[in-house]
């Protein structure tokens, strides 16, 4: 028999394809608070986020009217019509991710819009209490018990130390594309990450402190940071692409080291590097699924080139110095 299922189900369902585990709910609150002009986010963890998540910031906030809207289905303050996506400066605009979390979680949320300032608590899904709080200008986010009422998913999640991993993984991009904003991070109290406000340089040796020997590098549509050959890693998890500012996993981009580095580095052996790219908004589709990570170029090759040619350039520092110290 074929039938429709009841809301409830189909809510649930729909809220894992936002809510993955802690990793994506520490993903989509962190890239909230910087929409919200936050210039400092604290990020807390219990039980590697399976007990308890806390993104906290000093953004915009939101009154108790937004409050009670921001939570529901579908609902966003960034866009106003479909055209908006195509010049978009924010990381949201689906509506979706609080409505999902607040669907699988207990969650708390606590802001002040600097004149007014209340806390909201939902469970599952159902509004459980709103009322006047004291809270700094900006928005606390309490996440508790991640899927209680999914078990199936809750099964799935991780031990608490490869869920912590997965958070880590993503605090680190935002580490990497943001040192205009102070993060925070803790586990169990434990501080794992402190990113005073500072310099793209400053933000790439709190990440890769192994890496002694790197240069700044400028194309026409990229900038970053490149390691000397010298440093690397067997896999590329020293590779970091942003596309306007967004994380993205690419094969084809990855190509660009080989083809960049050239003689300079054997098989296997990965360079590090941190590579933002940015593109006039037509030359790029990023409006893909929220967990997709991949991006579409309309003229790949001309920003591959653009990267490998930069690349080129930038490493000439390190073979010229070796060429020096052989001369010495
Ligand atoms: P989206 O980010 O796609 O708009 P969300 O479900 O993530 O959707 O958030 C819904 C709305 O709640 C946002 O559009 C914003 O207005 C508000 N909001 C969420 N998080 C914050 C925050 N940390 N500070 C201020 N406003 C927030
Ligand atoms: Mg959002």
């Amino acid at each position: 028999m074929i039938r429709r299922l009841p809301e409830s189900v189909v809510s649930r369902i729909a809220a894992g394809e936002v809510v993955i585990g802690p990793f994506s709910v520490v993903k989509e609150l962190v890239e909230n608070s910087i929409d919200a002009g936050a210039n400092s986010i604290e990020i807390e963890l219990r039980n590697g986020g399976k007990s308890y998540i806390k993104v906290k910031d000093n953004g915009h906030g939101m009154s108790k009217d937004e409050l009670i809207i921001a939570v529901k289905e579908h609902t966003t303050s960034k866009i106003e019509k479909f055209e908006d996506i195509y010049k978009l400066s924010t990381y949201g605009f689906r509506g979706e991710a609080l409505s999902a979390i607040a669907r699988v979680s207990r969650l708390i949320i606590t802001s002040s819009s600097g004149v007014e300032s209340h806390r909201l608590e939902i469970i599952g899904g159902r509004v459980k209490s709103i009322e006047e709080y004291p809270h700094s200008r900006g928005t606390t986010i309490e996440v508790y018990d991640l899927f209680f009422n999914v078990p199936a998913r809750r099964k799935f999640l991780k031990s608490a130390i490869s869920e912590q991993r997965m958070v880590t993984e993503i605090v680190e991009k935002f580490i990497l594309s943001t040192p205009q904003i102070s993060i925070l991070y803790k586990n169990e109290q434990e501080i794992i990450y402190h990113a005073k406000t500072g310099t793209l340089k400053e933000r790439f040796t709190l990440v890769f402190p192994e890496v002694k020997e790197f240069t700044e590098m400028k194309g026409t549509y990229v900038s970053g940071i490149i390691s000397s050959p010298d440093y690397y890693r067997k896999n590329r998890t020293g590779q970091i692409f942003f596309v306007q500012g967004r994380y993205v996993v690419d094969k084809m981009l990855y190509s660009v080291f080989e083809t960049g580095y050239g003689e300079a580095i054997t098989t296997g052996r990965h360079p590090y590097g941190v590579i933002f790219i940015n593109i006039p908004p037509e030359k790029v589709d990023v409006n893909v699924h929220p967990q997709k990570l991949e991006v579409k170029f309309s003229n790949p090759k001309e920003i591959y080139s653009d990267i490998i040619r930069t690349i080129r350039e930038a490493i000439k520092t390190f073979i010229s110095k070796k060429i020096y110290i052989i001369n010495e």
